[in-house]
C-alpha cells in the first residue's frame, strides 16, 4: 500500500461549498426547533466538514404537518400526472447540471471515491428519476368482471404521507430509491438522512424545489435515529414508512409501526451475499468479479458478495490471485483520481471492522493480507483476504461492511446451495460459471432477492431490489415498488341494466 499510503496524510480540498445545512420544511430551508446543531464529519480525518441542524421530534412533526398539508390541499396528488411527470424530468436535468457538486458533496461527507461518485452514482440518480418520471402517467387502475349487475374498477391513489429513513453508504442513491417511486405515485414525505451523510440530500432538495416541486411535497430532516428516526417511524399522521439499514433497527421500525398506526412497512437490510464460484470458472475473472462484489464502496454495501465460496479445484490459485489483487487495490483521498478505495464512512464502522477482523484472527481464519488500518488519521482500512474460513465463524455470519473478503471451499453444488442458503439473510448472490445447467440450478435453489450470473452489483433502475428472509420486506426500484406507495380502492356501480 506503500504509494498510496504516504499521500495520506494531505487531504485535498473538494471542489465544492457546503450551501445548505438546515432542515427543509415546507419548500424553506429553516433551523431546528431546538436550535441544536451536529457536525458531520469528513471521514479522511475526522475533521469537521459543517454544523448540521439537528432535527428532533418537534421538527418531525412540522415537516409532516407540512406534508399532510401539501398531500390533503394539493396541488401535487391532483395536478396531472404529467405535470408531475415533467416536474420530475426538469429535477433529473437539474442533477446532471450539477453532477460534480452533488458528487462531491456525497465522497466528502462518505468517503467515497470522486470518481465513483461523478461518473457512476450521480448519473444513477438521474435516470432513477427519469424512469419512475416515466412511470408518473402510466399508473392506472383496471375495470374487474365481477359477477353480477355491477360495473367495477379500481383506482390506484397515493397512499398519502410517507417517512423515509436512510443510511449512509449510498445517501444519493437511496434517497432516489425511495423517493422516486412516492413521488411518481403523488405522495408527499418527509425524508430522514443518515447522521453521517446530511449533506447532499439537501442540495437535492434545493434542485427539486427550482425544478417546480410544490412546497411541502418534501421535506428533509436531518438527525439521529433514536430522536428524529424514531419520531417518523412512531407518528400517527404518517401513513407508511420505508427504511434502509441495519436488521435490528428494521425490527424496531416495524414494531414502533405496529404500536402506533399500523402503517405499512417496507425494509431494506442487511446481507451476507454468498459469491460462488464454480469449478469451470475462469479464475481471473472470477478473482476480479469477487473482488469487485467485495470491496466496491469500501465494502460498505447491504448487497457486497461477502461470503466467497470457491470450489475446491480452483481454491488455491483462486486464493492467491485474490490476495494479489486486493494487495493491489489502490486505496488513498477518495479526492485522487484512480482511486478504488477511499476510508470507511466514520469510527463507529471503522472500529467494527477492526474488532471483526481480530475476530476472524482468533477463530482461526488464515489472515492472507491486510488486517489492519491503514495510515494514522482518518479511517482507511487495509483491504483484507481471509481464507480457511468456516461457516461458524463470525466473519462468515455476521455482516462487516467493510473491505474484508472472506474465502470458503466447497465441493459440489448440493453442498454450496445448503450452505449459501444457511443464512439469516437473503439479499442478493453471484454465480461464476459458464455452465448453463449450473446457473439455472443455483439460480433456482438460492433463497435471496438477485442472482447475478457472470456479473455482480447491477442495480439498474428497473430493476428490483430488496431481500429474502431477514433482508427485508418489499422491493425497491421497478414497477414492483411502486404498489408500496399505492393504495387501491375498489369502485361497485349498480347498473341500471345489466346487458347493456
Ligand atoms: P442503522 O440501521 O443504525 O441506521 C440507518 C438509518 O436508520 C439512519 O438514518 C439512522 O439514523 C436510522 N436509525 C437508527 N436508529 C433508528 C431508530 N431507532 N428509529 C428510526 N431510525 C433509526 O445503521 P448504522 O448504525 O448506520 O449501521 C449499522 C450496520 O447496519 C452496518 O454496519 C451495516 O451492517 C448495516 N447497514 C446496512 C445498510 C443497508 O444498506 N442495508 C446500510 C447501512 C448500514
Amino acid at each position: 500500500y506503500s504509494n498510496f499510503a504516504a499521500d495520506l496524510e494531505n487531504t485535498i480540498t473538494p471542489p465544492v461549498k457546503v450551501e445548505h445545512t438546515q432542515l427543509l420544511i415546507n419548500g424553506r430551508f429553516v433551523d431546528a426547533a431546538s436550535g441544536k446543531t451536529f457536525p458531520t464529519l469528513d471521514p479522511r480525518n475526522g475533521e469537521v466538514i459543517a454544523q448540521v441542524a439537528e432535527g428532533d421530534v418537534e421538527d418531525v412533526n412540522r415537516a409532516v404537518a407540512a406534508a399532510r398539508k401539501a398531500f390533503d390541499e394539493g396541488p401535487w396528488p391532483r395536478m396531472t400526472a404529467y405535470e408531475r411527470s415533467r416536474i420530475l424530468f426538469r429535477f433529473a436535468d437539474l442533477i446532471e447540471k450539477h453532477n460534480d457538486e452533488l458528487a462531491a458533496l456525497e465522497s466528502w461527507d462518505c468517503g467515497k471515491p470522486f470518481e465513483q461518485s461523478a461518473k457512476i452514482e450521480v448519473p444513477m440518480l438521474a435516470r432513477v428519476f427519469r424512469y419512475y418520471a416515466g412511470w408518473a402517467d402510466k399508473i392506472h387502475g383496471m375495470t374487474v368482471p365481477a359477477d353480477g349487475p355491477h360495473h367495477v374498477q379500481t383506482l390506484h391513489e397515493p397512499i398519502g404521507v410517507a417517512g423515509q429513513i436512510i443510511p449512509w453508504n449510498f445517501p444519493l442513491l437511496m434517497l432516489s430509491w425511495k423517493l422516486g417511486p412516492a413521488l411518481a405515485c403523488g405522495n408527499t414525505l418527509v425524508l430522514k438522512t443518515a447522521e453521517q451523510t446530511p449533506l447532499s440530500a439537501l442540495l437535492v432538495g434545493r434542485l427539486l424545489h427550482e425544478a417546480g416541486l410544490p412546497e411541502g411535497v418534501v421535506n428533509i430532516v436531518s438527525g439521529f435515529g433514536a430522536t428524529a428516526g424514531a419520531a417518523i417511524a412512531s407518528h400517527m399522521d404518517i401513513d407508511k414508512v420505508a427504511f434502509t439499514g441495519s436488521t435490528d433497527v428494521g425490527k424496531i421500525i416495524l414494531e414502533s409501526a405496529a404500536k402506533s398506526n399500523l402503517k405499512p412497512v417496507t425494509l431494506e437490510l442487511g446481507g451476507k451475499s454468498p459469491f460462488i464460484v464454480c469449478e469451470d470458472a475462469d479464475v481471473d475473472q472470477a478473482v476480479e468479479l469477487a473482488h469487485f462484489a467485495l470491496f466496491f464502496n469500501q465494502g460498505q454495501c447491504c448487497c457486497a458478495g461477502s461470503r466467497t465460496f470457491v470450489h475446491e479445484r480452483v481454491y488455491d490459485e483462486f486464493v492467491e490471485k485474490a490476495k494479489a489483487r486486493a494487495i493491489h487495490r489502490s486505496v488513498g483521498d477518495p479526492f485522487k483520481s484512480g482511486i478504488e478505495q477511499g476510508p470507511q464512512v466514520d469510527s463507529e464502522q471503522f472500529n467494527k471492522i477492526l474488532k471483526y477482523i481480530k475476530h476472524g484472527v482468533e477463530a482461526g481464519a488464515t489472515l492472507q493480507t491486510g488486517g489492519d488500518r491503514l495510515g494514522s488519521k482518518g479511517y482507511y482500512i487495509q483491504p483484507t483476504v481471509f481464507s480457511d474460513v468456516k461457516d461458524d465463524m463470525l466473519i462468515a455470519t455476521d455482516e462487516i461492511f467493510g473491505p474484508v473478503q472472506t474465502i470458503l471451499k466447497f465441493k459440489d453444488l448440493d453442498e454450496v446451495i445448503a450452505r449459501a442458503n444457511n443464512s439469516r439473510y437473503g439479499l442478493a448472490s453471484g454465480v461464476f460459471t459458464q455452465n448453463l445447467d449450473t446457473a439455472n440450478r443455483l439460480m433456482r435453489a438460492l433463497r435471496v432477492g438477485t442472482v447475478w450470473i457472470n456479473c455482480f452489483d447491477v442495480l439498474d433502475a428497473t430493476i428490483p431490489f430488496g431481500g429474502y428472509k431477514m433482508s427485508g420486506t418489499g422491493r425497491e426500484k421497478s414497477l414492483y415498488s411502486l404498489s408500496h406507495y399505492l393504495q387501491v380502492k375498489a369502485v361497485v356501480t349498480s347498473l341500471k341494466n345489466p346487458a347493456w
